[in-house]
């Protein structure tokens, strides 16, 4: 079996005219995480590598680009899970770190626990090296323009989650050879939130979650919505019943928009490599790279696909 990698750039807030750059940017880091499973490293290397990309890439909610809260500020959430022994951290509300998901990675391995918050978060940071950036570095000019014009949290899920359009959120998961699987999540959540709220993102089971069981998953969305009906854990669900992972993404996510009126997406992969990347909003970016070489796509049904010399 060949290893995969699906990457997800979230499910899309910005203007049409940034389609080039989204599909740049999810192709690329789905490359670089392929590349580090083509010379041998592990799918959580490999997830790692990918959200990191797209968290130094500032067209995307995460890392540099995250979106600002109520007070203007930001606050990221990030999330690694590894399939085989079920080992996961995360990190919740995390300011001035540029790579919140090698800080999720430190805290499932550096620490006894799962998950950080905030200033404790950035304590562990600064004792193990990791150097937080100058306030105010992650914010793009965009993101403050934005800011200023959509003052209040309702206008956001109004223009943008009731017309099923979202935030760009990044996600990533990978199986090797061998059929273990890793997941990855990191996000700046949801412009205009209040301060101190935690999304789906660090959530193990509800942003992502990896089993070798039955697969990986990173999902993007309403954060509020996808923690009520534990997204990711729903979708592997299914799949233990015997569906595929295609048809798993869709049922979870049909479930979540009758139960709670949620949209959202996902990229899933199970330890056979089948992969999927399902979505119930109007968009959502996404990249894959496996024996056929790279694909992607943006809008429903979209599925293009490059050789790639692997
Ligand atoms: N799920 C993220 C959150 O609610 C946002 C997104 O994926 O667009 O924080």
């Amino acid at each position: 079996m060949s290893a995969v990698i699906v990457v997800h750039g979230g499910v899309m807030a910005k203007p049409e005219e940034l389609d080039q750059a989204f599909l740049d940017g999810v192709k690329a880091a789905a490359c670089d995480g392929f590349e580090v499973l083509k010379r041998g490293g592990s799918p959580l290397d490999a997830v790692e590598a990918a959200v990191r990309a797209m968290e130094d890439n500032s067209v995307f909610n995460a890392g540099h680009g995250a979106v600002l809260n109520a007070e203007g500020e930001v606050e990221m959430d990030a999330l690694i899970m590894d399939g085989k022994t079920l080992s996961s951290g995360a990190v919740c509300s995390v300011t001035d770190i540029a790579n919140p998901v090698s800080l999720a990675r430190a805290v499932m391995e550096k620490t006894d626990h799962v998950i950080l918050t905030s200033r404790g978060a950035t304590q562990f940071a600064e004792s193990i090296g990791i150097t937080t950036v100058p306030t105010g570095s992650l914010v793009t000019e965009c993101e403050r323009k934005k800011w200023k014009k959509h003052k209040s949290y309702a206008t956001v899920l109004n223009e943008e989650y009731n017309t099923q359009w979202a935030h760009d959120t990044v996600g990533a998961v990978a199986v090797d050879s061998v059929g273990n699987v890793a997941c990855a999540t990191s996000t700046g959540g949801i412009r205009n939130k209040m301060a101190g709220r935690v999304g789906d993102a660090p959530i193990i089971g509800c942003g992502g979650y990896a089993d070798n069981i039955s697969g990986a998953v990173a999902c993007t969305g309403h954060g509020e919505s996808i923690l009520k009906v534990t997204l990711a854990r729903r979708i592997l669900l299914h799949v233990e019943q015997g569906k595929s992972v295609a048809e798993s993404s869709q049922l979870a996510l049909q479930y979540m928009a009758d139960r709670v009126h949620g949209a959202g997406g996902c990229v899933v992969v199970s330890p056979s490599g089948q992969w999927a990347a399902t979505i119930t909003t109007k968009r959502m970016v996404w990249a894959a790279v496996d024996h056929d070489g790279l694909w992607y796509g943006l809008d429903p049904n979209e599925r293009f696909n490059e050789q790639l010399t692997l």
